[in-house]
C-alpha cells in the first residue's frame, strides 16, 4: 500500500469532450456575487465588492449527467448556472495576462447551493461550507480545451428547469472577468493545475424538487443536464 494507512482516494475527474481522457481536478474555488443583477437579488451593492471566493471540496463534484439525490438537511435547494474555468498550470501574484495563459478549458457548470443554511451562515456570521460544499453540489459538464473555444467572455448562458428558462446572461456581464478572478486568487493562494473555478451566477437563481431537470447551457460549451432524485 505504498505506505499509506488506507487505501488512497480516487481522484476527482471531469470528461473531456470529444475524448476519453478526463481533466483531474485538485481544487474547486467559486466567485461569489459576479453579476451585477444577482448581488442585488441579493441584497447587496455590486458596484462595492471585490471579488470574494469560496471553496467546495473536489469529492462534491457531480458529473458525466449523473443524478444529484436531494441533499439532507435543507428545504431550500437552489440551482446557480456558472461558467466552470479549468486551469492547465499554476502560479501566484499574476497579472490578468498572465493569469489567462493557465487556463485549459471551460465547462457549463452548476454551483448547488442549500440556500436557507446560508442565510442561516450569513445571519450567525458562520462559515458557507456545509450551504455549499455538500456531496453532488459541483454539477460540471464536459470540460472544452480553450485551444477550441478561445477566450469564453462574450457567449450565452443560461439555466433551465423542465425545460423553462430560469435564468439568462451573457458572459459580458461579469463584474470581475475571468483573468481578473484568477489574477485575484492567485493573490489569495497559488493557484495550480487541475484547479477549477465557479465565475458566479446570473440572477433567478432558484428552489428546484425531487424529479426536476436542470439543464445550464453556454454558447461554444456541452450543455449540462442533472436530474434532482
Ligand atoms: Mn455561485
Amino acid at each position: 500500500m505504498n505506505g499509506l494507512v488506507l487505501p488512497a482516494p480516487p481522484p476527482a475527474t471531469v470528461p473531456v469532450h470529444g475524448t476519453s481522457a478526463r481533466f483531474p481536478v485538485r481544487r474547486i474555488f467559486c466567485v461569489g456575487r459576479n453579476y451585477a443583477d444577482h448581488a442585488r437579488e441579493m441584497g447587496h451593492d455590486p458596484d462595492r465588492e471585490p471579488p470574494f471566493f469560496f471553496a467546495k471540496p473536489a469529492d462534491a463534484l457531480l458529473t458525466d449527467g449523473a443524478d444529484l439525490p436531494y441533499p439532507p438537511a435543507t428545504r431550500d435547494l437552489h440551482f446557480e448556472g456558472e461558467l466552470v474555468v479549468a486551469l492547465g498550470a499554476g502560479g501566484a501574484d499574476l497579472s490578468p495576462q498572465a493569469a489567462s495563459d493557465l487556463i485549459w478549458g471551460y465547462a457549463a457548470g452548476n454551483d448547488m447551493t442549500r440556500r436557507d443554511l446560508q442565510a442561516e451562515a450569513k445571519r450567525m456570521g458562520r462559515p458557507w461550507d456545509m450551504a455549499k460544499g455538500f456531496d453532488g453540489a459541483a454539477i460540471c459538464g464536459a470540460i472544452r480545451p480553450a485551444a477550441s473555444t478561445g477566450p469564453l467572455d462574450r457567449g450565452k448562458l443560461s439555466l433551465s428547469v423542465d425545460g423553462e428558462i430560469r435564468q439568462r446572461a451573457c458572459l459580458s456581464q461579469m463584474i470581475w472577468a475571468v483573468p481578473d478572478i484568477i489574477a485575484h486568487l492567485s493573490r489569495l493562494v497559488r493557484v495550480a493545475p487541475g484547479d477549477l473555478i465557479y465565475t458566479g451566477t446570473p440572477a433567478g437563481v432558484g428552489a428546484v424538487n425531487c424529479g426536476q431537470v436542470m439543464t445550464v447551457t453556454i454558447e461554444g460549451l456541452d450543455p449540462v443536464t442533472t436530474r434532482v432524485a
